[in-house]
């Protein structure tokens, strides 16, 4: 008997393939399946969500208009992304929340998220979903992407799709094919997320300052690594003594291989973590009972590859919140930029207005049948510290999902960008 692994010989045909399950994923399957399209989901972990639930985020941004006055937080469109809120809203009673200069979130509870993605995919009945699949080839004919490998819980399986979305959050799949692409994870600070319950409510606020201050001492005299003063609240955690922390990381050193600097990080902010919770216990009052209640299974890597696209945002589009008759999908959310300085950079444009991503920032130049959303889309360095929120990618995913679908049934693509327009209004 032999122990080889089987040769890849499987073959699975779909018209449409989505690679990734976060929230651009999530988004486009669903949109595709809708649109009646057979789709198969490839998803490289046994849960969907993305960074949204592997990196346990915690809130989502780019849903709702930035207003400082309002009573009620007003979405930026019509749409999926609403949709999928309002599903979250009902599952977990959860609601939007304003945070600092008039910006709203949804925060959230993470495995409230993957199991509203689940439900919402599942119960698209032509999208099959096979989790554990990691896509590590592809094979390209004539600029278009003939077929894509995989290793589904360590078996080889081929995919041939007359479209494909790539939603890795590292435009893993276009690179893969030839398209042009860059390397955003020079530009952004990682972080990983951290619970920690058993914190006291009544010290909660005071402690929290307190900590700041603490742990900058500390660091200042050498007794923490200067990493340990990098942390900041998930906004709306802190319910039954329960916090959410994110430990900010720097960005990524351009003379190491993405590989390495992935497991770098992974390996230095986890060894950091029992330090840091010890610190807080012991010299804290509002932390004295605190426990280490879970840790992000994922570092949250904020920006990776992007592909260099047909169309490009840039950060004067988003500055000055264009309109494009191409526009597919609104942002609404700051640039935020997380720099190796503690705190990110904000740069805002007014209130109550939104910009719109044109259609061919999700279309690499090289290929005919590939689509991008979320994280992967083509933008400038500062655009994409707006575009990448979940709320945004929620509204891409859906675009390239819907786009995915009528070139697989061989209908216009303009067609898709007016149908996909009329829905966001
Ligand atoms: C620390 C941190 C804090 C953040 N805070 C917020 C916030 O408060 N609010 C907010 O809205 N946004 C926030 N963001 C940004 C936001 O979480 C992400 O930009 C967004 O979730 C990206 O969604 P995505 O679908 O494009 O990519 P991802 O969420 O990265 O999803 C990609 C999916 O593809 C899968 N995948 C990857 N490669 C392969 C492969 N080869 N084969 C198969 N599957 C693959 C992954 O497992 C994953 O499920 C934060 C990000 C970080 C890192």
């Amino acid at each position: 008997m032999s122990n080889a692994l089987p040769t890849g010989r499987t073959e699975i045909s779909c018209d449409v393939l989505v690679i990734g399950g976060g929230a651009a994923g999530i988004a486009a399957a669903t949109a595709a399946g809708r649109a009646g399209a057979q789709v198969v989901l490839l998803e490289r972990y046994g849960f969907l969500g993305g960074l949204a639930t592997s990196a346990q985020v915690g809130t989502i941004c780019g849903l709702y208009l930035r207003d400082e006055t309002g009573v009620e937080a007003v979405p930026v469109s019509n749409g999926f992304a609403s949709e999928f809120a309002g599903r979250l809203q009902q599952t977990s009673g959860t609601k939007p929340l304003r945070v600092d200069r008039g910006l709203w979130v949804l925060p959230y509870f993470p495995p409230d998220f993957a199991h509203v993605a689940s439900t919402v995919v599942g119960e698209t009945k032509n999208v099959k979903l096979i989790s554990h699949a990691t896509v590590a080839n592809t094979c390209v004919e004539n600029s278009k992407i003939k077929s894509v490998r995989a290793l589904a819980w360590n078996e080889p399986l081929n995919f041939s799709a007359k479209a494909v979305v790539d939603c890795t959050g590292e435009a893993t799949a276009a690179a893969l094919a030839g398209a042009g692409s860059e390397n955003g994870a020079t530009d952004q600070s990682p972080a990983l997320v951290f619970v920690l319950e058993n914190v006291d409510p009544t010290l909660a606020l005071r402690g929290l300052l307190e900590a700041r201050r603490e742990l900058r001492v500390s660091v200042q005299k050498g007794i923490l690594p200067a990493l340990c003063e990098r942390i900041s609240i998930v906004p709306g955690s802190g319910k039954n003594g329960r916090f959410a922390f994110k430990f900010s990381l720097l960005p990524a050193n351009p003379d190491l291989a993405l590989w390495q600097q992935v497991t770098d990080w992974e390996t230095e902010s986890r060894a950091l973590l029992e330090p840091l919770v010890n610190f807080l216990v012991n010299n804290v009052a509002a932390f004295r009972d605190a426990r280490l209640e879970s840790v992000a299974p994922q570092l949250g890597v904020r920006s990776g590859r992007r592909i260099l696209g047909r169309a490009r945002l840039a950060d004067a589009d988003v500055l000055n919140t264009l309109k494009s008759v191409q526009g597919i999908a609104r942002g609404c959310w700051p640039m935020e930029r997380w720099t190796a300085a503690p705190k990110p950079e904000m740069n805002y444009f007014a209130q109550q207005k939104f910009y719109d991503i044109p259609f061919d920032c999700l279309r690499p130049v090289e290929l005919e049948n590939i689509f991008v959303a979320g994280r992967c889309l083509s933008a400038e360095t500062g655009a994409m510290t707006s575009a990448r929120v979940i709320g945004t990618a929620l509204a891409t995913g859906w675009a390239a999902g819907t786009a995915a679908a009528f070139q697989a049934a061989g209908k216009s693509l303009d067609e898709a960008v007016a149908l996909i327009r009329k829905q966001m209004t």
